[in-house]
């Protein structure tokens, strides 16, 4: 297996688009276990912790750019103001080694349905960074990168570069179900991101479909009927919760029910709008 080492982008894009089979490799807490496993035995690994601007974030007129390099526990202990849901939903992966060394770009590359940051980057409308040599930058917005199970819109001579997310201008929650609570897959999960300015509330659901995805008929729902100044209405909560369980297409599997999973999100969904909202308020009486 070649292992190939670039010190900076260019040499990382040009290493990929001369060899676009090579597997990059960020904090390798996805592929290490895949390779130590036999999952896969890649012909080349392409170590991307030596390109220094991976590891930085920017923010630029309130949008933060997290370089793909940025591991949970940067993004805990320095965006937490800034991306909350990102944040709380960092907070939540493995242990402090595996956010140590994780990252967000590497949840994007895996783009596994239960990735927890999918959530989140959905609510809160991020776009995901992606370039290669031969066709410069892409932008494609989180709602357009997940493809399939572990797939995703990424080609094969691309990389992440990073992944640009607005400031929250409003609350923003994630919750997680699991088995456990730490170091666990999550059997499903919820993000709610608030809007105020825009009238308009984000969702994300995760490891309840084969990709991670939004709620578009809740978010249209309560953009028709949400009263911004006034309390949550039981009946529009109620709603919330149903029209988000039935975005989701889960599947019976080792974690957890189809029915579990439906049923946990409407719960998540109602419990975490709830909380948004009482923030909402809070804000607004301040
Ligand atoms: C013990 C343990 C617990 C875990 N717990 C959680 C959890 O609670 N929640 C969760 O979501 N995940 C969890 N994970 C999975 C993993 O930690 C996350 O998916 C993490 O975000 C991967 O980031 P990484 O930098 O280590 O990625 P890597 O392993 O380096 O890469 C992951 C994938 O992304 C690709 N990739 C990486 N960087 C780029 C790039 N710049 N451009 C294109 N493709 C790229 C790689 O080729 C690979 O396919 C856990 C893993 C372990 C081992």
């Amino acid at each position: 297996m070649d292992f190939l080492r670039p010190t900076t982008w260019e040499e990382a894009l040009a290493a990929k688009a001369d060899l676009p089979e090579a597997v990059p490799l960020q904090g390798g807490t996805d592929v290490m276990v895949e390779i130590n496993f036999g999952v896969r035995r890649p012909a080349a690994l392409l170590d991307l912790t030596r390109v220094a601007e991976l590891r930085s974030w920017s923010v630029t007129d309130g949008t933060y750019r997290v370089g793909a390099g940025v591991p949970y526990a940067t993004v805990i202990e320095e965006l937490g103001g800034a991306l909350p849901g990102l944040a709380q939903a960092s907070r939540t992966v493995g242990s402090p080694q595996i956010r140590n060394r994780g990252t967000v770009g590497g949840n994007l590359g895996a783009a596994s349905p239960a990735g927890d940051s999918h959530p989140p980057l959905l609510a809160a409308g991020a776009v995901v960074e992606v370039e290669s040599r031969e066709r410069g930058v892409r932008l494609i917005p989180a709602a357009e990168f997940y493809l399939g199970v572990k797939r995703s819109a990424l080609l094969p001579d691309e990389l992440i570069r990073a992944v640009r997310v607005a400031g929250a201008a409003g609350p923003q929650y994630f919750s997680k179900v699991g088995t456990r609570n730490a170091m666990v897959i999550a059997v499903c999960s919820f993000a709610v991101a608030l809007h105020p300015h825009e009238r308009r509330v984000g969702t994300g659901i995760g490891s309840a479909a084969p990709t991670p995805l939004r709620a578009p008929e809740a978010e249209e729902f309560l953009r028709a009927e949400l009263d911004w100044a006034g309390p949550l209405d039981p009946a529009l909560l109620r709603r919330f919760g149903e029209l988000c369980a039935a975005a989701a297409a889960p599947i019976d599997d080792v974690r957890g029910t189809a029915a579990y999973r439906r049923h946990a999100i409407d719960v998540l969904a109602r419990r975490t709008l709830t909380w948004a909202w009482d923030d909402h308020l809070g804000r607004r009486a301040a």
